[in-house]
């Protein structure tokens, strides 16, 4: 079954500082590179490395930083059906200081004018039984159009919808998985206990719900609100950025391949739990081989 994610992609370029710029102030970057980013982008290839037939739908610009999208996303799927937009590409700019800590700056203009639902090539691409992917950066008002547009085509919609910005699409019934991080899913919910969190998720809508618990793992709730705890192997934490999106890319990959609920959410724990011990975001999640093993 073919995994449709729905999200936005950018070029990250971090820059590693002792200490952060005051206001005013201009400071070399002892390091600075440039990486794939975008929970569209990072959930898109962690789907794509579960072996699943992953179509991205997403806007790049007509850029420079465009054209370097294509190629870097060409690793591991096709990306020959982006979308190209009259925009600068997105990009965020991240410092790290000497202790760890970020501060972020995003321009997202390809990831707020992106309507896969324009031309009716979004629509007519999902099949009965397809996954469709989404998280929180696309607008709020076309991530619900096109989790109705999905659910219409009698797809599995899972959404993640992280992060939550001012305005964000809510839960439904057009959600079949809802998946969100503890602080997120209290956030949407009212409920700090992760249990009661994802059970009103269900209230909400959602066909089922993931809570994921950080080192603790996550806890999945089925329909009747049943709750199934998984815990996260012990690792040495080295970078746990993208651990969500692994998680999320992961699931959606191995439940395309017919895996159930509960084992796919025990085999994206363990995927997840791999990329924590790796520094990266996109590089860090497991490569094929690695999922290939994983998934047996
Ligand atoms: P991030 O923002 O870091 O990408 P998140 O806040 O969206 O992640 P978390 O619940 O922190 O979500 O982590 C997602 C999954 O990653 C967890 O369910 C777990 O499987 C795995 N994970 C995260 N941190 C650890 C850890 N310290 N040890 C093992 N696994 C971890």
């Amino acid at each position: 079954m073919r995994v449709h994610v729905v999200g936005n992609v950018c070029v990250d370029t971090t820059y590693r500082l002792d200490r952060f710029p005051a206001a005013g102030e201009t400071l070399n970057a002892s390091e600075h590179a440039d990486g794939l980013g975008g929970k569209g982008a990072n959930q898109a290839v962690a789907a794509a490395r579960t072996g699943a037939d992953v179509r991205f739908h997403t806007a790049i610009g007509s850029d420079a930083a465009g054209t370097w999208i294509r190629e870097q996303l060409s690793r591991d799927l096709d990306a020959s059906h982006l979308t190209m937009l009259p925009l600068p590409s997105d990009r965020s700019a991240i410092m790290v200081d000497g202790r760890g800590e970020n501060l972020i700056v995003t321009g997202a203009s390809c990831a707020a004018a992106f309507d896969p639902l324009a031309d009716g090539g979004f629509a007519r691409s999902i099949e009965h039984g397809n996954i469709v992917v989404m998280q929180g950066n696309l607008s709020p008002e076309t991530t619900r159009a096109c989790l109705r547009a999905s659910r219409d085509a009698a797809a599995v919609t899972i959404f993640n919808p992280s992060p939550l910005t001012a305005g964000y699409a809510p839960i439904s019934s057009d959600v079949s998985l809802a998946i969100a991080n503890a602080g997120e899913a209290a956030l949407l919910t009212g409920a700090a206990e992760p249990a009661a969190a994802a059970r009103e998720m269900i209230r909400q809508g959602a066909g089922a719900a993931i809570v994921t618990l950080g080192a603790q793992g996550c806890l999945v709730a089925d329909g009747e609100g049943r709750i199934d705890r998984i815990a996260a192997p012990r690792v040495t934490v080295v970078d746990t950025s993208g651990a969500g999106d692994v998680f999320c890319g992961s699931l959606a990959g191995c439940l395309a391949a017919g895996i159930d609920l509960a084992t796919a959410a025990r085999i994206a724990v363990r995927a997840a739990a791999i990329s924590v011990g790796r520094a990266g975001t996109l590089g860090s999640g497991p490569d094929r081989r690695e999922m290939k093993i994983l998934m047996e």
